[in-house]
This record gives C-alpha cells, structure tokens and sequence, in this order.
C-alpha cells in the first residue's frame, strides 16, 4: 500500500515528522509532496522547494527509514476543481492519503480517495506559523524541528532570509 502526505513544510517541523512516522507504520511507501512548490524567499513561504527536499530527505536520514520514500515537489494550478488531477498527474499511484489540511480533505474525498487524518501533535508548538513567527522574532525555534532541519537552516542561511525579506525598504 502507498500513501501520500501533503503540505507545504515551510519549514517541515516535529509535528510533520511524527505524522511521517506514524504513517510509515501503516504503509509499504510514503509519497511526500511538497504543496506551493514554486513559492520562496516570502514570509509565508520562505524556503525553496530544493530547501524543502532537503530538510525532509535529511530528516528522513535520521529515522533511519528503510522504506522507500518518495518527494515530489508539487507546484500550485490556482484551480482547485482540477487540483486533485494535477496531483495525480505528478505523483506515484497511491492508496490512501493522509491529510489534516480542511481543503486537501474535501477535494481528495470528492475526487472518490480514501483520506484519513492523522491525530494532531502538539499543535500549539508544531505549527508552520508560529514557528516562522519565532524565527522573525528571534524566540526559540529550534526545538520545534528534527535536528537535520536545524542544520539546513544553519547551512542556507535561513533566519538572516527571514528577517531580511521582512524588512522596510532601505
Ligand atoms: P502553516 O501554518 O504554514 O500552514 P503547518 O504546520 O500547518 O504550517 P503544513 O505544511 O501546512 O504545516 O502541513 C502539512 C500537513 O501536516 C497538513 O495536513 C497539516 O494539517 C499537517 N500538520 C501540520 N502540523 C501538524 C501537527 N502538529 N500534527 C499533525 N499534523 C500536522
Ligand atoms: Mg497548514
């Protein structure tokens, strides 16, 4: 069986991780797909989706994962009847797919595909939002991510990029 997990990771946080975790127990492969691919260097989504590969894959790394994995960068159509289409069109075959996104929900479901969704893990803390909220604000972010995404965002300079498209016109 295969399944497929969608979002942005801007950035891919513990939350996700454990998700990614719980749903390599239940599958043979995982698709991850890499939602709004073409966005970058803005507050909403400041990392590339090569960053994004590389946070998950290094993440991945890390567990060990002996199963195969698949991450596929998924750019957005701005149309969400046909969404689902375009998905499929870029990505294995799958069986399932795992969601807690409300809008993923409903136009897999209506696409005909068994969703399921994942418990929430200490969503006040995991959450995309308020981590890059902390990394604007100079607050502790660290915690909130696996430790090979840490580093990735030591390597590319991450928070500098934040901070510096988050500012005023010189
Ligand atoms: P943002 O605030 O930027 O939307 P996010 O934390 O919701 O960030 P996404 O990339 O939007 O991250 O999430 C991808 C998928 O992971 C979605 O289905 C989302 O609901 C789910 N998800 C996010 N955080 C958690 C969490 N803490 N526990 C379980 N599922 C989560
Ligand atoms: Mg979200």
């Amino acid at each position: 069986m295969r399944g497929l997990f969608i979002g942005r990771f801007q950035p891919y946080h513990l939350g996700h991780h454990e998700v990614v975790k719980r749903i390599l127990e239940e599958v043979d492969e995982l698709i991850i797909g890499i939602g709004s691919a073409q966005e970058s260097h803005s507050i909403e989504n400041p990392f590339t989706a090569g960053e994004r590969v590389l946070m998950i894959s290094r993440a991945l790394d890390e567990l060990g994962v002996r199963k195969k994995v698949y991450i596929i960068p998924l750019e957005d159509i701005y149309r969400n009847s046909l969404w689902v289409a375009h998905v499929c069109s870029m990505v294995p075959p799958f069986d399932v797919v795992y969601t807690n996104n409300p809008l993923v929900y409903r136009l897999f479901k209506e696409a005909g595909f068994r969703v399921l969704k994942p418990a929430m893990v200490n969503r006040t803390e995991y959450h995309g939002t308020e981590i890059r909220r902390k990394m604007l604000e100079g607050e502790d972010w660290e915690k909130y991510l696996p430790k090979a995404v840490v580093e990735v965002i030591r390597e590319i300079r991450g928070i500098e990029r934040i901070r510096e498209i988050a500012g005023r016109d010189f």
